[in-house]
């Protein structure tokens, strides 16, 4: 084994970055000096550039053909950043002073490939990762593709989203981009998240006639109060108080901008919007419109789906309606038990770091998470700093390791 290991060693050394090398198996095996990180989101970019900025040289895997791909595939066209920019830049580098204060998903995207471009990230493209284990007798992360290709690593880093797959009730669904193909269609959307009331909003603006399933409680907070955001104003009140208080200012604030969400079937949870985010990481939801469109009419608000049969819906309340077509806005999930073989530091039930925030970013031999913390991009930022900060010193040690081997060998 220990020949086995030099001989990657000795290999590493002679070409510093990822060598080919063939480990005798019908698998194309590489070698990656650095850390492998797995998913090109605003998470993983944000690693690798940090570590960039340390001299840390990164490999990064991704398994769609393009960065960001949760919002360059996946994303409805209306969407823009549902936080103010400055809560959702990514370390080293700020948005463009001229874009708006809630960029489009289309100025966001751009922002990104100029962030990859900066940094010089350039992921490999159509590797999905689909095992990635610990092999402790060689000290290395092994970390499979779908393409048959190994990568073998000393540092992996997890940074495939909390939203890598969706979450689909079982009854077909239509993957929404814009209301223009429903007018004058009568649309279910199912779930009353932040997605699924935009959804709603743009279904209206393009005449058709939407209604939302709200099956849970949920939190409806204007998306700006005293003319600050919501989020930001709330940031700032909690440094001076406690958070049940800040939750009872919002609350208070929203019943008199808002009024009572319950009067229309949008029940209020028992627990304050601060305190449900942070104890279950449910998100309340940011109004920028469609709690209007709730009031006059325009969407109805349906209770929890009882029976489903083609057109036919039948609520939990009893009603029976007739739809054109219904939206699922679900929501998402994370898939690392899907293909990380560790129970360490991932749970395995719902695929995030059991540590709570904010110490989820690290675990043992050499794993990293970044993006999990059900804090946004706010949130990755703080993990990508981290984890290069830890990194550093381990790559500077391994460095000289590295090259005392191959002096020896040499
Ligand atoms: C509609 C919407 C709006 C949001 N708006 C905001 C906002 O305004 N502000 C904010 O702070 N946050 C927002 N968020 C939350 C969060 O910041 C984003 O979801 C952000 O994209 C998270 O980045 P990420 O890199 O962690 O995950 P992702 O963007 O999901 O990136 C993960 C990447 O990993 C890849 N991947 C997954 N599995 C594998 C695998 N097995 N192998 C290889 N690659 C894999 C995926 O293809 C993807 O490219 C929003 C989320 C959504 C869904």
């Amino acid at each position: 084994m220990d020949d086995y290991l030099r001989e990657i060693r000795g290999k590493t050394a002679h070409d510093p970055y990822f060598n080919n090398i063939s480990l005798g198996s019908s698998k194309r095996t590489i070698w990656v000096p650095g850390p492998v990180i797995v998913g090109a989101g605003p998470s993983g970019l944000a690693v690798a550039a940090c570590l960039k900025q340390k001299g840390v040289p990164s490999l990064v895997l991704e398994r769609s053909n393009c960065i960001a791909s949760l919002w360059q595939l996946k994303t409805y066209d209306r969407l823009k950043l549902h936080l103010p920019k400055q809560f959702c830049e990514l370390p080293l580098m700020g948005f463009p002073q001229d874009f708006p204060t809630y960029p489009t998903k289309q100025q966001f995207i751009q922002y990104l490939e100029d962030y990859a471009k900066r940094f010089e990230i350039c992921p490999v493209f159509n590797q999905t990762v689909v095992g990635a284990e610990y092999d402790g007798n060689l000290g290395f992360w092994r970390v499979r593709t779908a393409a048959e290709v190994e990568y073998v690593c000393r540092w992996l880093v997890v940074a495939t989203g909390e939203n890598a797959e969706e979450v689909v009730p079982e009854i077909e669904g239509i993957g929404y981009k814009n209301g223009g193909v429903y007018k004058g269609k009568k649309v279910l959307v199912v779930g009353c998240g932040n997605s699924g009331m935009e959804v709603c909003l743009d279904l209206c603006n393009h005449n058709a006639t939407p209604s939302l399933v709200a099956r849970n409680r949920v939190h409806i907070l204007p998306r700006e109060m005293l003319g600050k955001s919501t989020f930001g104003l709330s940031m700032w009140l909690l440094k001076w108080l406690p958070m049940c208080v800040v939750d009872r200012f919002l609350l208070a604030a929203s019943q008199l901008m808002l009024g009572d969400t319950a009067q229309f079937g949008l029940d209020r949870p028992q627990i304050g919007p601060l305190e449900l985010k942070n104890l279950t990481g449910k998100t309340p939801v940011l109004d920028i419109g469609t709690l209007d469109k709730i009031k006059s009419g325009d969407i109805k608000v349906r209770p929890g789906i009882k029976r489903l049969k083609h057109k036919r819906v039948e609520f939990v309340d009893g009603r029976i309606e007739n739809f054109d077509a219904i939206i699922l806005a679900t929501g998402y999930k994370s898939n690392v038990p899907s293909w990380l073989k560790e129970s360490e530091m991932f749970s395995e039930k719902d695929g995030f770091p059991k540590r709570p925030f904010p110490s989820g970013w690290k675990g043992e031999c050499g794993l990293y998470a970044v993006g999990f913390t059900k804090r946004g991009l706010l949130g990755a930022s703080m993990d990508a700093k981290n984890i290069a900060d830890d990194m550093e010193s381990c790559w500077k040690a391994e460095a000289k390791h590295l090259s005392a081997i191959t002096c020896k060998s040499i």
